[in-house]
């Protein structure tokens, strides 16, 4: 079977994504997935960060049966009551006052530049400029191509959309010198995920905050991968001691199907007025229900405090595993479960090619780090086995 998919995909899939690991996915439980041979995986990676519930989870797969038995998509022209009640989820548990839903994460970011945009524009003020940081990543569509801070996801597609600038992250005094009367929102990424799983310090989230509220900014932050539970917190801002006025959720939102979600608190969340934005698919009954089903979910199995426990285990683990392997560990960095595993520059590849061979999976971002994102029910027994694997696999490489 994966032979002729090979082949199909060769012929006739765009070739964005060049030579995938040569592996096709039948069938998943919790974190296991198998392939056409039968072969198991063990998913450390969750589809980066989104099957926070695993895999085959059979309440997840209940619900979302249910709901394709009752209505699947209408269209925003009528209300819709479950994309109502798990706006309503949303905000009762942050800082948000409304929410609307896209259907991906660069979308929802997309519509958080629309929120800072109309809003100065409305109070008549010409400020449009939006700062975001070196080495972010914000999605793929023209706006946040401009909004990443990396040069290979730019260069082929200038000129770009104006209003954009980036400067050094956890440097305050760059960010403090970018600012100008025409700025109009800052976006950051609280844990820079595709870069190889940077945090940004608490301090300089918080002197960024006030900077916001002197210089009347809006500041929004890219939850897309830190959101829903993945750092320990629901919502990663909720351990910086600060609220923002936009930020942004997808990924592990609707455990699987696409959906993303921009929530704006009280300073801006009545920017948008009947025509100012719209979507036909976003928050269809389908993808919402999926939504609510995650977080019933998260509620009954206690996921996000899951995710604090098992992501601290997790460290402890891999800081034994650094100790002995220190000329190749070079670092470990974490928020929760997303955890960044820097090798040296020499063995990275080989680290995770061999990881992958022998059915553990992880990603390579930022050159040289194994990202770790795996499904949030993970449980001890799972993080000894990959701390075990790891080991060996150091030992060999
Ligand atoms: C994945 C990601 C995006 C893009 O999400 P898509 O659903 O692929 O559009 C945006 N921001 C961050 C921080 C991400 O990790």
């Amino acid at each position: 079977m994966l032979e002729e998919v090979i082949q199909l995909d060769k012929k006739y899939y765009m070739n964005t994504f060049g030579e995938r690991l040569p592996v096709c996915f039948e069938k998943g439980e919790g974190l296991k997935l198998f392939d056409d041979k039968g072969k198991t995986y063990y998913d450390f990676l969750g589809g980066i960060a989104v099957n926070a519930l695993g895999h085959g989870h059979k309440e997840f797969i209940a619900a979302l049966k249910n709901q394709l038995d009752k209505v699947i998509h209408t269209s925003s022209l009528y209300y819709i009551e479950n994309q109502a009640k798990l706006a309503a989820k949303l905000a009762e548990n942050t800082c948000a006052e409304r929410v609307f839903f896209a259907n991906s994460g660069a979308e929802a970011n997309e519509g958080a530049f629309k929120i800072a945009k109309i809003y100065y524009h409305k109070k008549g003020l010409d400020k449009y400029e939006i700062i975001t940081l070196d080495k972010s990543f914000h999605g793929r569509t023209l706006a946040t191509v401009a909004a990443t801070g990396q040069e290979k996801y730019q260069k082929p597609y200038r000129p770009l959309v104006p209003g954009f600038k980036q400067v050094e992250p956890n440097n305050f005094e760059a960010l403090e010198a970018a600012v100008t009367d025409k700025t109009a929102a800052v976006m950051i990424e609280l844990v820079q995920g595709e870069s190889g799983v940077h945090p940004m310090d608490k301090e300089y989230v918080q002197k960024i905050r006030k900077l916001c509220d002197e210089k009347d900014i809006i500041l929004i932050f890219d939850e897309v991968q830190t959101g829903m539970g993945r750092t320990g917190h629901l919502f990663a801002y909720q351990m910086y001691g600060i609220e923002p006025d936009i930020f942004t959720s997808a990924k592990a939102l609707g455990g699987g199907i696409p959906i993303g979600a921009v929530c704006a608190g009280k300073k801006v969340a009545n920017a948008f007025e009947p025509g100012d934005h719209g979507t036909t698919f976003g928050g269809n009954p389908f993808a919402t229900a999926a939504g609510l089903a995650v977080f019933d979910i998260f509620e009954k199995e206690k996921l996000v405090s899951n995710a604090e426990v098992m992501g601290k285990y997790f460290e402890e683990k891999l800081m034994a595993v650094k100790k002995k392997h220190s000329d190749k560990i070079t670092d470990i960095r974490r928020a929760g479960l997303l955890i960044g595993i820097q090798i040296c520059d020499e063995k990275a590849k080989a680290v995770f090619n061999k990881l992958f061979d022998d059915g553990f999976l992880t990603s390579l971002c930022g050159g040289n780090t194994l990202r770790i994102a795996p499904p949030l029910i993970i449980s001890k027994d799972d993080v000894d086995l990959f701390a075990e694997e790891i080991d060996k696999v150091l030992e060999e490489i």
